[in-house]
Formats: structure tokens, C-alpha cells, sequence
């Protein structure tokens, strides 16, 4: 199945079910505290809250989401991508915990020519919030195995805004990909064989002291009830499609086909070269939705994480030995793939594009200014840690700063490559450059008042402290003559 039909098939289920389909929103998140919309609910947060009125009490959505916290997990997980694209159903103080249960194995179990996903319900496995008996009675009454069942705390199965306001237990659903991928036991035991899909959240409860998770108290129940569901689209379309990971499936492989052909290198064939397919296949793809919800490379913010994701993806092409240009080629097959789902890719297209040719133009630049002289320090690191007998090799904090500061090499990139060749960084001592380098731009900004740079006049300063020697008579006689 492919993953736009996975997709269509959750709305149209909710819809039958009475709820108002929502059309995703941007990837540019509306909460000022994140930079990326980063689960489907974000959207919903002002009528969870009950601070707005929603459409309907019954929603669904499938809403584009970036995360990049797990970056360097990425292509090593079988399960997480930077970007990806989260189903869900919500009800706004309507429905609460016996339809959400209801619906979430009726549609993962209903076969296929039905219009459901058509899991086996011997390999569906849930957890559930410590004293929630209430969902685990209700698993069983839908036909969940018993044994199939497992107990997680308020760390994992307990949902906070992050804040006082609503809260309350949550239910999450596995698929078990079979005993070659990792022990028996659940979810528990396995999270590379137990894969996690859908997470339900029942939020019933008011709360307060959330700085700890495990210590939170639990005010009252809230008169509105909410459900807030989560399922990641691309790890259904993976264990749907029968493939690996989630790199694999319909909407991604097409990169790794092209990152194939320019690289000359199969997938499949080495370890570390699939972990780097992978990496472009996702980044480029993120890049893409990302650039066409508006966001440009840049130094800070939003931009920065695009700006890192091209990088990483020329650096990941390059260690698969690719030197020439690589987004005219990568790019439009992603958007080829995306644009069945997002047909405003479209409209942006040309100027998204031209966007990320200029990018990795001068990142290839900074690539050939920087490269040689950080092999140099990763080499006189080695030398040195061996001289000394130490055991890790380090670039010094002095290194990396000037890499950072004259050739415009991140210190990300920095360590990364110096991670490839097993050496470090010395993180600390280039922060503490850093900091001093701030505290010299904030002390020369001092000097300047309102937006006029006075520096000019330090040499007018220089000479005003030493005494005058009036030559006027002098030089306007000799003038004069
Ligand atoms: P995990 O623990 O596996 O990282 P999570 O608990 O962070 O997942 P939720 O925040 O509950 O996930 O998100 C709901 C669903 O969205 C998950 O069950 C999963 O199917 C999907 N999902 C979450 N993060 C990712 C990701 N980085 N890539 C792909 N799908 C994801």
C-alpha cells in the first residue's frame, strides 16, 4: 500500500466516523518555543486548552512534522526521520477513551479490502499508564491478548503540555516485527522489534508541578475531556510495505536510487555506506518540505537547521565518493515523490531549487577552504595524542574556532569529521572562544551610538591626549608666500 493511499485511508476512516479533516498546517510552527511543528496536535493546542472554539469536536489531520533532535540517530534507527507525517484523530471534550481504543484497532486490524490496514491482531502489542486499568479493560474487550499488554510510568506514558494545564495517561501501539529483529518480551524488551505506531492520549486530568515528570501532581479531573492521537505515517507504510526501515518506503527510496546511480555504490552492500543513503534520502527530503514552507538557509533558527541538513547531505554524497553537484539531481526526484501528496510543491519549485544549488555552491566552497587545513589539525591530533600516549586524539578548542571564524566551518562539521576519523574536539575551549569573541563584538558595539561607529574619531582621541603645538603662524605664512 502506498503511503499516500495509507494516508488517505486514515482521513476518510475518521471522516466516516463524523470528524472534520483538516488540512495539515505549516511546518513552521505556531509556538514560538519551537521552531518546527512537531507533532499533529500542535496545531489543536489552543482548543485542547479550550482557549479557542474548534471547527468541530471531531477532528483528523495528517500534519507534516520536523524533529531534529535524534539528527545524529538518523539512517541508524529503522524509525526516525527529521521530517515525517503524523495521522491523528482528536475530540474535543466529546468522544473520550473507549471509541478512541475502538477506532484505533478497528481501523489497524479491519483487512485491507475493507479500508483498514489489515494487521494481524496477534502482532499488536500496547503499553499503558501504570494504574490506567480502565484502557487495559478496554484492549481486551477489543480482542487485544492479555499478554499483549504491558505497564510503563508517568515517564513514558504519562502526557504534559510542559506546563500547569491538561494532562493525563496515554496508550501506545507496537507492531511486532517477529523474533529475527530482537528478543521476546514486548516493548519493553525490544524497541527495534517492537515498533512503535500510534499513541493515544487521553487527556483527562488537570496538573501541576511538571518540572519533574516522575513527581507530577495531579490536581482533579478536567470537566473537558480530550483525545489527541499521534501515528507515524511513514512507520506504517514500512511495516505495511514490508520493507526495513522507513528510508525504504514508496516515498524516500527514489533518492536512495538516484544517490545510487551518481555514487555508483549499491544499497545494501556496506553498513556504513547505507547509514549515509539513508542520511541523504531523509535530509533532502526534510529540506525540501522544509524550504517549501518558506524557510531559506541561514545562520540561525529555522535556517540553520536547513542550512545543516543540506550539509550534512553533500557531506554524506561525498563520502560515497560523489564530487560533482548533487541537489540538481536529488532534489527533483524528492519533489517527484512529495508533490502526490503536497501539489503546492509545485508553484515553489523553481525558486526552492535555485535556493539550494546556490547553498551547496558555497558550501562546496567552504568545503575545499576548510577541509585541508582541518585534515592537517586531525592528523597533527593524532600525532600528538600518540607522542603523549593518550588515548583519544583531540582538534583543539583553538582549531576548531579558527575553522569556525575564518573559513566559516560549523563546529558541527568540525566534530563530525573528526568523529568519522575517531578523534574529538575540544568543546569546551572553542565555547570559551566563543564567549570571548561575543564579549569583544558586544564591547566594540558599546563604542557605537545609535548605529554610528565612533572608532573613527579614536585617532583624533589618540592625538587630543598629547599637548598641541600651535604651528598655525608658521605654516599659513609659508602658505601664504
Ligand atoms: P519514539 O519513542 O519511537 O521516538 P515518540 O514517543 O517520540 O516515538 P510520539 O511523540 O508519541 O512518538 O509521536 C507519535 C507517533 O509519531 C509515534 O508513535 C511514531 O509512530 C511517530 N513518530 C514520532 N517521531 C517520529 C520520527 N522522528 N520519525 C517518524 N515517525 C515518528
Amino acid at each position: 500500500m502506498r503511503t499516500s493511499e495509507i494516508a488517505k485511508r486514515f482521513v476518510t476512516y475518521f471522516e466516516k466516523q463524523g470528524h472534520l479533516v483538516m488540512p495539515s498546517a505549516s511546518l513552521i510552527s505556531p509556538n514560538p518555543t519551537t521552531l518546527f511543528t512537531i507533532a499533529g496536535m500542535v496545531p489543536f493546542i489552543p482548543y485542547l486548552l479550550g482557549e479557542q472554539t474548534p471547527p468541530s469536536r471531531r477532528m483528523t489531520s495528517n500534519q507534516k512534522c520536523v524533529r531534529t533532535l535524534d539528527i545524529d540517530e538518523v539512517g541508524k534507527t529503522t524509525r526516525h526521520g527529521t521530517f515525517f507525517q503524523m495521522l491523528g484523530n482528536f475530540s474535543i471534550g466529546d468522544y473520550f477513551k473507549k471509541e478512541a481504543i475502538h477506532y484505533a484497532w478497528d481501523l489497524l486490524t479491519s483487512p485491507q479490502d475493507q479500508g483498514g490496514y489489515g494487521f494481524e491482531k496477534d502482532k499488536l502489542w500496547v503499553t499503558t499508564y501504570t494504574d490506567d486499568e480502565e484502557a487495559r479493560s478496554l484492549w481486551k474487550t477489543e480482542g487485544m491478548d492479555p499478554e499483549h499488554m504491558q505497564v510503563l510510568g508517568m515517564e513514558d506514558n504519562f502526557w504534559t503540555t510542559g506546563g500547569p494545564g491538561p494532562g493525563g495517561p496515554c496508550t501506545e501501539i507496537y507492531v511486532d516485527r517477529g523474533p529475527e529483529y530482537g528478543p521476546d518480551g514486548g516493548p519493553i524488551a525490544s524497541e527495534s522489534r517492537y515498533i512503535e505506531i500510534w499513541d493515544l492520549v487521553f487527556e483527562n486530568f488537570e496538573v501541576d508541578n511538571v518540572k519533574s515528570k516522575t513527581n507530577l501532581h495531579i490536581v482533579g479531573e478536567l470537566a473537558n475531556k480530550n483525545i489527541d492521537t499521534g501515528m507515524g505515517l511513514e512507520r506504517v507504510a514500512y511495516l505495511l510495505q514490508g520493507k526495513q526501515n522507513i528510508y525504504e518506503t514508496d516515498e524516500i527510496f527514489p533518492v536512495i536510487e538516484e544517490a545510487e546511480r551518481l555514487s555508483g555504490r549499491k544499497y545494501g552492500d556496506d553498513p556504513e555506506d547505507d547509514v549515509r543513503f539513508r542520511v541523504v534520502a531523509d535530509h533532502v527530503r526534510s529540506a525540501l518540505m522544509i524550504m517549501g514552507d518558506g524557510v531559506r538557509p541561514s545562520n540561525e533558527g529555522r535556517g540553520y537547521v536547513l542550512r545543516r541538513l543540506i550539509r550534512r547531505s553533500i557531506r554524506a554524497m561525498k563520502m560515497l565518493g560523489v564530487e560533482q553537484e548533487v541537489f540538481p539531481h536529488l532534489l527533483p526526484v524528492s519533489e517527484a515523490q512529495m508533490k502526490l501528496s503536497y501539489p503546492e510543491l509545485e508553484s515553489s519549485f523553481a525558486e526552492v531549487s535555485e535556493t539550494a544549488f546556490g547553498e551547496e555552491a558555497a558550501f562546496r566552497r567552504t568545503l575545499d577552504q576548510g577541509s585541508t587545513i582541518l585534515d592537517v589539525a586531525i592528523s597533527q591530533a593524532k600525532k600528538d595524542a600518540s607522542e603523549k600516549g593518550q588515548e583519544q586524539p583531540v582538534v583543539s578548542g583553538k582549531e576548531a574556532f579558527t575553522l569556525h571564524d575564518t573559513y566559516g566551518f560549523p563546529i558541527e562539521l568540525t566534530t563530525e569529521i573528526a568523529r568519522e576519523q575517531g578523534v574529538g574536539v575540544d568543546d569546551r575551549s572553542f565555547r570559551e572562544l566563543m564567549a570571548e569573541q561575543k564579549q569583544r563584538a558586544r564591547a566594540d558595539a558599546l563604542k557605537k551610538r545609535h548605529n554610528v561607529d565612533l572608532s573613527v574619531y579614536d585617532d583624533a582621541k589618540k592625538a587630543l591626549a598629547k599637548p598641541i603645538e600651535f604651528t598655525g603662524y608658521k605654516e599659513f605664512s609659508s602658505r601664504g608666500t
